[in-house]
């Protein structure tokens, strides 16, 4: 059992030396927390981008054949780059109503969701996501879990035990990055770039009030909802600012 844990953790370094350049970020307890916080963005994209594809891999990613995946593909098609950005969309197939971003780019957008909305909402929840993204609060979150991370890694040099290492890493960086809740301001930019979005876009911007009113109704306890202030208040903030 050890040895399998030692072998995870030296495959798991050797996966994250494929992205970074380990002779400038030391990945080893302590020493972590001290850079992280001179992390580049191009260490920060190559982190986010390992951390999705291990949550990818363990989550229900439809196909790119499955029908909720076409008709993401079909409404996200001309914003694949967008705002300077390179972002990549994909549907897991989980019944609850979620949606998050990554930092490096990457939306994920849950079916449950795509059930409730029309393309219009589904596009402001995207441009939603989107700005989590150019805002840099995607990138914020990825820090704290890397810090996080770091940390867990310290205990466990001071003696704790091989398995605290193996289960977390990457998958707990992205579990932290999945849930992470954003503060009420971060919010209120992120729905007002989703509204731009759809202004600059020609989409109808009402469309953003009413999304918000769906998940108001709604009431769940994912990510999407968990934000402050709740999503009745957000809806109203917007439908004032714009007079819609
Ligand atoms: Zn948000």
């Amino acid at each position: 059992m050890t040895r399998i844990l030692v072998a995870g953790i030296i495959l798991l370094n050797v996966n994250l030396a494929i992205a970074l350049d380990l002779s400038k970020i030391s990945i080893g307890g302590a020493t972590d927390a001290a850079k992280a916080v001179t992390l580049s963005n191009e260490d920060v994209r190559a982190l986010s981008l390992e951390a999705i594809k291990q949550y990818d891999s363990q989550n229900n990613l439809a196909s790119a054949d499955n029908k909720y995946s076409k008709r993401l593909a079909r409404l996200t098609k001309k914003h694949v780059t967008e705002d300077g950005l390179d972002l990549n969309f994909r549907v897991y197939l989980v019944d609850s109503m979620n949606a998050f971003a990554t930092a490096d780019g990457s939306i994920r957008v849950f079916a449950g969701l795509m059930d409730k909305m029309s393309d219009e909402e589904l596009l402001f929840v995207i441009g939603h996501e989107i700005g989590h993204v150019k805002l840099e609060h995607t990138k914020a979150k990825l820090k704290t879990a890397y810090l996080a991370s770091a940390a867990r890694k310290s205990t466990v040099a001071s003696g704790g035990t091989a398995g605290l290492i193996a289960s977390t890493e990457l998958g707990g960086m992205a579990e932290s990055m999945v849930n992470a809740t954003y503060s009420r301001k971060e919010e209120s930019n992120s729905d007002r770039y989703g509204v731009e979005f759809m202004k600059r876009y020609g989409y109808d911007p009402a469309k953003a009030v009413s999304a918000l009113e769906i998940l108001a109704e709604l009431g769940d306890s994912s990510s999407l909802l968990a934000s402050h202030p709740a999503p009745s208040k957000r809806a109203k903030a917007i439908a004032k600012k714009y007079k819609i």
